[in-house]
């Protein structure tokens, strides 16, 4: 084996990702624990990490509470309302209380808000959302968490988490450097992970060639979420997976054009079809599809109807709104700041939305905590408003002592967006530092035995391929390895498949669960063979073993949840119908490393907000 050098970091807190969650963890580390260690480790370079990257136009999640635009309560109403009644309120308002804060500090640190020029109050998309010149918002934010943060370790792709000799807390994390190789050991007496969401988990609409033009980033690897459960931390919600509708081909977002151009949807006959599907989804899901707004999958459901019977192309009228130059400038600003692949499509296709409709299409499902869905890990809630259920220690603590999270990692809280996911990581770095002065003051145990098996585990494939290319029959082929692109395509497959997805129409059953699950345990077989020639494909593979991780999740929640809650999220063929009576609940899963075996539980939800609307 290749000797590769380990360096060791100690820390008081540690941050893993450095997106929005983890700017916002790191940001508000510093300022309760000023005399901390605060280290930021991230897969990329933080000034363009995450999500977010690209930058974006709108910041979805502002109350406008010096205004009295919105109060928390609202957005708590609106995200359950959303998500079919399942949120975890305390977490949901927890953040709408505290995210307006953070929004004036991205002004303050130079982020170009819009205007009203009437009443002078930020410029509205629509009733949470807010418009920004927002190109440079991720490099703002960074700059933020890089003058905060004792170090920022760019570079390194966190592989897994570290447990205590006792078992009992978390202590730190092991990665590697992708470019130089180096092993990287942080020890650490709280870690708050913040590693984003998850896409490539299904098969992407675009393959081949074009197979990193999916909606969510692509470097989106579910390290958020595999990094906890193989320490046996809570996961919630995973079978939440989300579809958007977006623009087709370069998923570009719709919330302006919806919102603020006032833009809406025909089918290929230049008919409104939602209403005709009213009483078809009544029948499913009863009284939710009467709640305004409707609920973002029920909006899906429609569409997926109408294309079904055969009536699509699903089209966004644009020819309208774009014969006024001011709106015409909007539309295409929109995706200059934010996602510049769909005006490239748009031009590439001969598509000007002045003079034709484009097409929009319904996404491959991805796992996310931070969208119009809230899968992720079981927190503990805000002292002053969780029910005594939900509070096991401190805020945002999984159910491992000393693991916080954020951002899409935390599960039951929906809508959180760029402005909630950063001030949900400034809840929990709040958290996480009285945690390191109250309880977690010594440095936690952990055995070289185990950083040698990791450091072991972590650089096996590339040990692998150095051995068996040997072997190669013919152009990559060979016998005895598997690489991380071809495992990456088998994974695709199998949940597209067996778990709904888009070669499915979103449909699935326990059979073909079941088989899935023995699908992906195989997958899981021959993921100990995967072969990586060089540092950049090692990178893949541990993405890819996260994402499996991930994977087998969200296959166990699915089958676990007995009825279709989100219809045109997916499909339950088997229990087609939202069930309230059994199924008003959150699922837990906790999975055991060790046996392999993932224990199933529900969990009571908790209506702590009213449903009175205010204002
Ligand atoms: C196309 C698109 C449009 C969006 N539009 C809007 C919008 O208009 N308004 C809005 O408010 N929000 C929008 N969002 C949502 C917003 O981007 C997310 O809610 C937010 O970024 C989530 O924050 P996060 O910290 O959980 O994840 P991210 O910001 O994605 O950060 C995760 C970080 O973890 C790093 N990481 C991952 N794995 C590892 C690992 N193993 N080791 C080390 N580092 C790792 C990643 O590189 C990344 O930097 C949009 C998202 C997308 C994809």
């Amino acid at each position: 084996m290749r000797r590769r050098k380990t360096v060791y970091v100690d820390a008081d807190v540690l941050v893993v990702g450095g997106g929005m969650g983890g700017c916002g963890a790191t940001y508000e580390s510093r300022y309760w624990g000023c005399d901390l260690k605060i280290v930021c480790v991230e897969k990329a370079n933080i000034e363009r990490s995450g999500a977010v990257a690209q930058g974006l136009y709108a910041i979805n999640c502002y109350m406008g509470m010096q205004w009295n635009e919105n109060q928390p309560e609202d957005h708590v109403r609106y995200a359950r309302t959303d998500l079919m009644g399942l949120v975890r309120e305390d977490l949901g308002y927890d953040i709408a209380r505290h995210v307006d804060s953070t929004v004036h500090k991205f002004e303050e640190w130079g982020l170009p808000i819009m205007r009203d020029p009437k009443t002078g109050r930020y410029l509205r998309e629509g009733k949470w959302q807010i418009m920004i010149h927002g190109e440079s918002y991720k490099p703002i934010v960074a700059e933020a968490a890089r003058k905060a943060a004792s170090e920022v370790y760019n570079r390194i792709m966190v592989t897994h988490l570290l447990m205590d000799k006792s078992r009992k807390r978390v202590a730190g994390a092991v990665g590697f450097n992708v470019r130089t190789g180096d092993f990287y050991v942080f020890r650490a007496k709280a870690v708050i992970v913040a590693a984003g969401g998850a896409s490539h988990i299904f098969k992407p609409r675009a393959v081949g060639e074009g197979m990193g033009r999916t909606w969510y980033a692509p470097w989106s690897s579910a390290s958020a979420y595999a990094l906890p459960i193989l320490v046996g931390a809570k996961m919630t919600q995973m079978e939440n997976r989300i579809v958007l509708t977006r623009f087709k081909d370069g998923y570009g977002p719709v919330g302006a054009y919806f919102l603020h151009l006032k833009t809406y949807t025909q089918n290929a006959y230049g008919e409104e079809y939602e209403s005709k599907w009213y009483d078809d989804t009544k029948a499913l899901v009863g009284d939710y599809i009467d709640q305004h707004p409707v609920p973002t999958c029920l909006r899906n459901h429609a569409i997926l109807r109408e294309v079904a019977a055969g009536r699509g192309p699903i089209r966004m009228v644009t020819k309208e709104a774009f014969q006024d130059p001011h709106k015409e400038t909007i539309g295409w600003e929109n995706f200059l700041g934010m996602t510049i692949g769909q005006a490239v499509v748009w031009a590439s296709q001969n598509i000007d939305p002045k003079h034709t409709n484009p097409e929009l299409t319904t996404s491959e499902p991805y796992v996310m905590g931070s969208h119009a869905t809230c899968s992720g890990a079981w927190a503990s809630g805000p002292e002053d408003y969780a029910p005594a259920e939900y509070q096991w220690g401190y805020n945002r603590m999984m159910t491992v002592e000393g693991l916080f999270g954020a951002g899409d990692t935390i599960g039951g809280t929906a809508h959180k967006f760029s402005s909630g996911s950063f001030t949900e990581g400034r809840i929990a770095a709040k958290a996480a530092v009285k945690y390191v002065t109250e309880k977690g003051r010594d440095q936690p145990q952990v055995s070289d035995a185990e950083i040698e098996d990791l450091k072991k585990a972590v650089y096996k494939p590339m040990e692998h391929y150095q051995i068996y290319r040997n072997e190669i029959t013919a152009g990559t082929v060979s016998p005895s390895y598997i690489l991380p692109i071809h495992a990456l395509q088998r994974l695709e497959k199998i949940m597209d498949e067996y778990a709904g997805g888009i070669s499915v129409n979103y449909m699935t059953n326990e059979p073909l669960l079941t088989r899935g699950l023995e699908l992906l345990g195989m997958l899981k077989e021959d993921a100990d063979k995967l072969g990586a020639e060089d540092l950049h494909q090692l990178q893949r593979a541990w993405e890819l073993q996260h994402r499996l991780l991930a994977s087998e999740c969200v296959t166990q929640h699915t089958l676990f949840r007995k009825e279709t809650r989100w219809p045109g999220y997916y499909y339950r063929g088997d229990f087609p119908k939202l069930d309230d009576k059994d199924w008003h609940c959150f699922t837990l899963s906790r999975y055991d490393r060790e046996s392999g075996k993932w224990a199933m539980e529900k969990a009571p939800v908790y209506h702590i907000v009213s449903s009175l609307l205010s204002g």
